[in-house]
C-alpha cells in the first residue's frame, strides 16, 4: 500500500527537475529551467554578505523587515505611481510561496479560481492542495490572446479570484492594457479578486511596458500583486518573494503564511532592500541586456530552422519546432528527449502547462530560456546550426 497522501499522488515529478537531470544525464546545454548561469549583481551579493556578518541572522519579523517592505513600497511607486503603505506589503520564500498562501489564504474548499492556459506549473497543484477547482481560459498562439467571451463564460457564481501572470511564463505574453481592462470589468461585475505573477516585471522587450493590473480603476483593493526578487537580480535560489494588497487581503495570506514558513532569510530581506533601491540605471541595464540577448537566440533558432514567436516579455522564447525534428519526433516531450539526446540542447516541453485533456495545443512548441551567458547561447547555437548541416 502506498504511503503517499492523495492530496500528492497525481501531481509527478516538476519537468524542471525532469530535464535537469536528462540534460545533466547527457551533456546538453541547458535552456530549460529559467535560471540565470551568471551572478546577480555585486552591490546585491555585497548586501547580503553584509548583513550576515552584521548579525542579521536571527528571525525576521513574520510579515517582513520593516526595510525590505519600505523598499518593496517604493519600488512599487517608483515604476508604477502605485502608492502602498509598507504595511500592506507581506515578505515570503518567493513568488511561489506567496501564490501558495494566497490561495490558501483567500478561498475555500469548492471555490472556483481562473487561470490562463497554458498556466504555470505551480498554481494548479496549489489550488488541488487547497481543495479549489481551476477554471481554464486559453491564449491562443501565435499572439497568445484570450477570447473575451471564453473569459466572461468562465466566471460563475463559486468564482473567487482570477490568476493574471505577466509577462508570462512560457509565451512571453504581456496582458495588454485594453486586456487588463476586460479582466478588471469582469472582476468588478463579478466581485471577483485578481492575484498577479509579476516576477518578470522588468523584463520586457521592443519597448513593450509592464501594466501592473492593481493600477487600474478599481482595482487597488481587489488585487493582490504578488513579485520577487529572483529574477529582476539574477537570484533565483534566493527565494525572496511579496505579496502587495488591500489589508484585508494581506492580512488574509499572512494567516497561511505564518504556519507555513512564518519569516524568510534575513540577511536576504536586508539585501533585498538594497537590490530594489538601485537607481534606475540598474533596471534600464538589465532590460537592454536581456533585448540584446532575446534578439541574438531568436536569431540563431530561425537560423537552425525553427519558428519563433517573439516574446515581448519574461526569460523564455516559444517555437514550433517542425520542420526541424525527424519525423518519428511526435510531441514536444518527444521533441525535448529527442533535442537532448540528439542535439545537446534542453529546452521544456511546454505541454507541462496545460492540463491532460488539452497537452495537444503544445505538442509543436519548445520553450527556450535566454537567461544563460553568452557564451552558453553561443555553445548552443554551434549545436543547433550543426543539427540543421546534418538534418539537412
Ligand atoms: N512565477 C512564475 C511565472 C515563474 O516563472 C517563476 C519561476 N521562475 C516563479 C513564479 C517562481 O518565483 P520564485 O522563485 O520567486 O518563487
Ligand atoms: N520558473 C522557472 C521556469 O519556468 C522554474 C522554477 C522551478 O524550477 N520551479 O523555468
Amino acid at each position: 500500500m502506498s504511503r503517499m497522501a492523495q492530496r500528492v499522488a497525481s501531481f509527478g515529478t516538476t519537468i524542471f527537475a525532469e530535464i535537469n537531470r536528462l540534460a545533466r544525464q547527457h551533456g546538453a546545454i541547458n535552456l530549460g529551467q529559467g535560471a540565470p548561469d551568471f551572478d546577480a549583481p555585486s552591490p546585491v551579493l555585497e548586501a547580503a554578505i553584509r548583513a550576515i556578518c552584521s548579525q542579521l541572522n536571527q528571525y525576521a519579523p513574520n510579515i517582513g523587515l520593516p526595510e525590505a517592505r519600505e523598499a518593496i513600497a517604493r519600488h512599487a511607486e517608483r515604476f508604477y505611481g502605485q502608492r502602498v503603505a509598507p504595511d500592506h506589503v507581506l515578505i515570503t520564500a518567493g513568488a511561489t510561496e506567496a501564490m501558495f498562501a494566497a490561495i490558501l489564504g483567500l478561498s475555500d474548499p469548492g471555490d472556483e479560481i481562473i487561470v490562463f492556459q497554458p498556466v504555470y506549473d505551480s498554481y494548479v497543484p496549489n489550488m488541488r492542495m487547497a481543495g479549489v477547482l481551476p477554471r481554464y481560459v486559453n491564449l491562443y498562439p501565435p499572439d497568445w490572446t484570450f477570447d473575451p467571451d471564453e473569459l466572461a463564460a468562465a466566471f460563475t457564481p463559486r468564482t473567487k479570484a482570477i490568476i493574471i501572470n505577466t509577462p508570462h511564463n512560457p509565451t512571453g505574453k504581456c496582458y495588454a492594457r485594453h486586456e487588463l481592462e476586460i479582466i478588471a470589468e469582469l472582476c468588478l461585475r463579478h466581485n471577483v479578486i485578481a492575484i498577479t505573477d509579476e516576477v518578470y516585471e522588468h523584463i520586457t522587450y521592443d519597448g513593450v511596458q509592464h501594466v501592473r493590473l492593481a493600477t487600474l480603476d478599481g482595482m487597488a483593493d481587489r488585487t493582490l500583486t504578488i513579485s520577487s526578487l529572483g529574477k529582476t537580480f539574477s537570484a533565483t535560489g534566493w527565494k525572496v518573494g511579496w505579496a502587495i494588497g488591500a489589508p484585508e487581503l494581506v492580512e488574509s495570506v499572512n494567516r497561511a503564511h505564518q504556519f507555513i514558513t512564518y519569516s524568510v532569510a534575513t540577511p536576504l530581506q536586508a539585501a533585498a532592500a538594497t537590490a530594489l533601491n538601485l537607481p534606475d540605471s540598474y533596471f534600464e541595464s538589465l532590460r537592454a541586456e536581456f533585448q540584446r540577448k532575446r534578439d541574438w537566440l531568436l536569431e540563431m533558432l530561425r537560423s537552425a530552422g525553427f519558428q519563433p514567436l517573439a516574446p515581448q516579455g519574461s526569460y523564455f522564447i516559444m517555437v514550433d519546432w517542425r520542420g526541424v525534428a525527424p519525423e518519428y519526433v511526435r510531441n514536444d516531450v518527444q521533441f525535448a528527449e529527442w533535442l537532448i539526446r540528439e542535439v545537446g540542447v534542453a529546452c521544456i516541453p511546454p505541454s507541462a502547462f496545460y492540463r491532460a485533456e488539452d497537452k495537444h495545443l503544445a505538442a509543436h512548441f519548445a520553450r527556450f530560456a535566454v537567461c544563460k551567458r553568452d557564451e552558453t547561447l553561443q555553445a548552443a547555437a554551434e549545436r543547433l546550426a550543426a543539427m540543421r548541416v546534418s538534418g539537412d
